[in-house]
């Protein structure tokens, strides 16, 4: 028997454990919404990060089921490598960066998800006690990250006053923390990002990319693509990855790769993290610490899951059968955000600019009370700092006009 010290009296957890807040608040706002829809009331949830058809199912791609099912129970069953198969490793790389001048230099380990990419990410190319450095609106789940971690987040304004990314804020903000930690972890969720709705057009990437070159001059940069939304893109800004390539021997770049969106596939749990290291020396021992940090967390991820979607990625015919499938998912994105923009205006809303993706958030001076009064109307939204997310993903179209009535409402007993 060992001796119960004073100072366990406060039970087993050490302090830095003992109070951690234990659900996701937006699952919180998510079972209020489920709850009241069960006793009877007409609901809008739009508060959970899935896609779900205009009828409330979570939407899926049938292609992705027969990919899972072609898998041979024998590989499945057995352990993956430690950093995922080489396949899937290389079908990852080829998926984001294609045969541009990137791809010979990167390499990749296969993640829980893009959470753990993004896990490796920051437990790798940050000390303990140093910040990474991200939008002030952001997915919250970095910080998250980084507490557990025992890192920090920092952030810049995101959006100047008449709503473009904020250029000078981000330089000004990265410069001072690369000179004061001598070290930078920079992640972006671009394109769609969650939960403003924002996509960085063509001029914004390459200003973010010279920002990062001149941010270097003082210390190693990382940048880390945070790339959740990719596959949702709109029309021609998946050439953010070209803008990059310049970035190449200058600073690091990651991308935080991940199937849950992009082969709606939430619960398989695949991800991968890249990193493009123009050295070779440099680019192995990247490799190593990444497959390290594979073992001291998950060890092995999920096989089946990471046979099915190199397959997918790889196999002209299920990539072209997938990409079939995620064309009509788009399509029905697309549908509810031309209708949020039309509804906004006449509403005149006060939102980022939204062409595609999950989220979208609407500003206001008090988003509790803008989301009280929605709630109260049975519209369920998330609240954050000057804004609500609205996540038109889990909204049908026609439940459009009355989601932009309730936040327009909502805003006006806010101001
Ligand atoms: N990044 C962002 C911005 C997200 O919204 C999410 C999921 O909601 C993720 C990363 C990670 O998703 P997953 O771990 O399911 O790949």
């Amino acid at each position: 028997m060992f001796p119960v010290s004073s100072a366990d009296s406060a039970g087993p957890l050490p302090a830095f454990a003992a109070d951690r807040p234990s659900n996701d608040p937006i699952f919180a706002i998510h079972g209020e919404a489920v709850r009241r829809a069960q006793a009877g009331e007409s609901i809008i949830d739009a508060s959970l990060g899935a896609l779900v058809e205009d009828d409330g199912r979570l939407a899926v791609m049938p292609t992705v089921f027969e990919a899972f099912r072609g898998v041979d129970p024998a590989r499945a069953a057995a352990y993956a490598p430690i950093e995922g198969d080489r396949p899937f490793r290389e079908a990852v790389i080829h998926d984001v960066f294609g045969d541009g001048p990137l791809s010979p230099c990167a390499t990749a380990v296969a993640t829980a998800g893009g959470t753990g990419a993004l896990h490796h990410a920051v437990v790798n190319f940050l000390e303990r006690g140093q910040a990474l450095y991200t939008t002030s609106w952001h997915w919250t789940p970095y910080g998250v990250i980084a507490e557990h971690t025992g890192r920090r987040v920092e952030t810049f304004s995101m959006f100047t006053a008449d709503g473009r990314f904020d250029l000078a804020a981000f330089e000004d903000g990265l410069v001072a923390l690369v000179k004061a930690q001598g070290r930078a972890l920079v992640i972006l969720n671009f394109p769609c990002h969650n939960p403003t709705g924002y996509t960085l057009d063509d001029f914004e990437w390459k200003s973010v990319v010279e920002i990062l070159r001149r941010s270097a001059a003082h210390g190693p940069v990382t940048l880390c693509v945070d790339m959740a939304y990719a596959r949702y893109a709109p029309p021609g800004s998946e050439r953010w990855v070209e803008s990059i390539e310049p970035l190449l021997g200058e600073v690091t770049v990651l991308a935080a790769w991940s199937a849950s969106k992009s082969f709606a596939q939430y619960g398989a749990r695949v991800g991968a993290l890249i990193a493009v290291v123009q050295d070779d020396g440099m680019r192995a021992k990247v490799q190593s610490a990444l497959s390290y940090s594979c073992r001291g967390t998950w060890s092995n991820c999920n096989h089946l899951g990471i046979i099915a979607v190199e397959s997918l990625l790889s196999d002209p015919e299920l990539r072209a059968h997938s990409d079939r499938d995620r064309a009509r998912l788009l399509r029905l994105l697309a549908d509810r955000v031309d209708a949020f923009n039309t509804e906004a205006a006449k509403a005149e809303l006060l939102h980022p600019r939204y062409e595609s993706g999950f989220f979208v958030s609407v500003f206001t001076p008090d988003p509790a009370r803008t989301a009280a009064s929605c709630a109260a109307d049975g519209v369920f939204v998330v609240p954050l700092q000057g804004a609500v997310r609205v996540a038109l993903c889990s909204t049908s179209r026609d439940q459009v006009p009355r989601l932009v009535a309730s936040l327009a409402k909502g805003v006006a007993a806010a101001s």
